[in-house]
């Protein structure tokens, strides 16, 4: 009865994982939601925008104020000095709905779409709802380096797309100087579109300044940039994201997104233009606050005996279990959702084939310090709850 095209994936591990948290009221290291407010001013601007009247459609795609005032950040965070609200930004329904309404806009069926994996799980039904062809380059433990042959080879003819996350999910990876300047090298020598998911562009780890690829030589016309407020200023369930996109794609992305979803969420559109105004400050602390979440978690999970990389950006962390005498990640996860307490979600919902993913977990610091503490304590004591077999 259902469409062949929604039968080509399953729900969301991520999401179901959630469920089932809830159902035995374990500690959520699984989806990556805070359990913390946003800023308070942020809620009082939208209590406001509310009070004020913007209750009804904004202008599709996004309104002029908030649009400007993310061109403004692009140009100086993210160095694309081109940027122009008119000509190149599109707000959309979270960056969950600029990744599709991007694909939407440039994919044929048939069209091939290189994927680092593991992957942020939406992008694989993402890819298969556009028709097509997805092409794996795994990032390899312990560090997620990639080998630079088998990413060649994955290029053709009839590659359209790369789909790049940095600072990654679910790996905490951040793509160095280097690799995307070589990403960039064979967009541009096949022909090909980076579509750069960096939603987590402000938690990092290192000194290092964010590179968005856009801004690297030969890829303002090949790149479309994706955003959103969800992850800066811990608010996922305000659905904000946005494309930054040369001209010719952003009309497109705007004809998709008209239909998907007609527009998003306008007194949080205009509590969001609030928040890019923040500035410096706000950033540094979001910065520290998640340096010492990620100080306070890592020393639990190497106690517990996880084996992990520790992340240079995002807030996740992908263990291996494999040293603990565990084999099957689902049972893994399902054991210590109901035996322990804590959730973490399955390594292979970030796979193909899912195999590559068994002896895995994410688990996510998004948490309050006392969530973090709890949450720790009880995964150390993991093994006398649910010895290997
Ligand atoms: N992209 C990545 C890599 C993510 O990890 C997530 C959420 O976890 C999203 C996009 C979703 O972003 P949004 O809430 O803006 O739709």
């Amino acid at each position: 009865m259902l469409s062949d095209r929604v039968s080509y994936f399953t729900e969301s591990v991520i999401r179901e994982t959630t469920r089932l948290a809830n159902q035995f009221q374990a500690l959520n290291l699984g989806q990556g939601m805070p359990d913390f407010d946003p800023h308070p001013d942020l809620k009082e601007a939208a209590c406001k925008a509310i009070r004020d009247g913007y209750n009804q459609y904004a202008v599709t795609w996004g309104i002029a104020s908030l649009r400007q005032a993310i061109a403004g950040k692009m140009r100086t965070f993210n160095k694309l000095e081109w940027c122009d609200a008119d000509a190149h930004i599109t707000v959309c329904c979270g960056a969950t709905e600029c990744m599709m309404a991007t694909m939407l806009a440039l994919i044929n069926p048939g069209d091939e779409v290189i994927i680092f994996q593991p992957f942020y799980e939406n992008y694989g039904p993402d890819a298969l709802l556009t028709g097509a062809k997805r092409v794996f380059v795994t990032l390899r433990a312990p560090d997620w380096s990639f080998d630079r042959d088998e990413l060649r080879k994955a290029f053709n003819s009839k590659t359209k797309a790369i789909i790049i996350n940095t600072p990654n999910n679910p790996t905490g990876k951040v793509f160095n100087r280097e690799e995307l300047e070589f990403i960039a090298q064979l967009c541009q020598e096949h022909n090909a579109f980076a579509l750069s998911d960096e939603i987590y562009e402000y938690i990092q780890y290192t000194d290092r300044p964010h590179i968005s690829i856009a801004s690297l030589p030969g890829m303002a016309n090949r790149t479309v940039t994706i955003s959103g407020l969800s992850k800066t200023f811990s608010v996922t369930g305000w659905r904000l994201g946005y494309c930054v996109a040369p001209p010719e794609i952003t009309s497109g992305i705007r004809k998709a997104h008209d239909f998907l979803t007609v527009g998003a969420p306008h007194p949080l559109q205009v509590a969001g233009t609030a928040a890019i105004g923040f500035g410096e400050a706000y950033y540094a602390k979001l910065k520290s606050d998640y340096l010492h979440r990620r100080q306070i978690f890592l020393p639990y999970l190497q106690e517990a005996g996880f084996e992990f990389h520790a992340p240079d950006g995002a807030y996740y962390v992908m263990c291996d279990f494999s040293k603990m005498g565990w084999n099957n990640d689902v049972e893994f996860v399902r054991t210590m959702i109901e035996k322990v307490g804590v959730a973490g979600v399955p390594g292979s919902s970030f796979y193909e084939p899912k195999e590559l993913g068994r002896t895995k977990v994410r688990f996510m610091f998004a948490k309050k310090d006392e969530t973090l503490h709890k949450a720790g304590e009880k995964l150390v004591k993991l093994r006398q709850k649910m010895p290997a077999a």
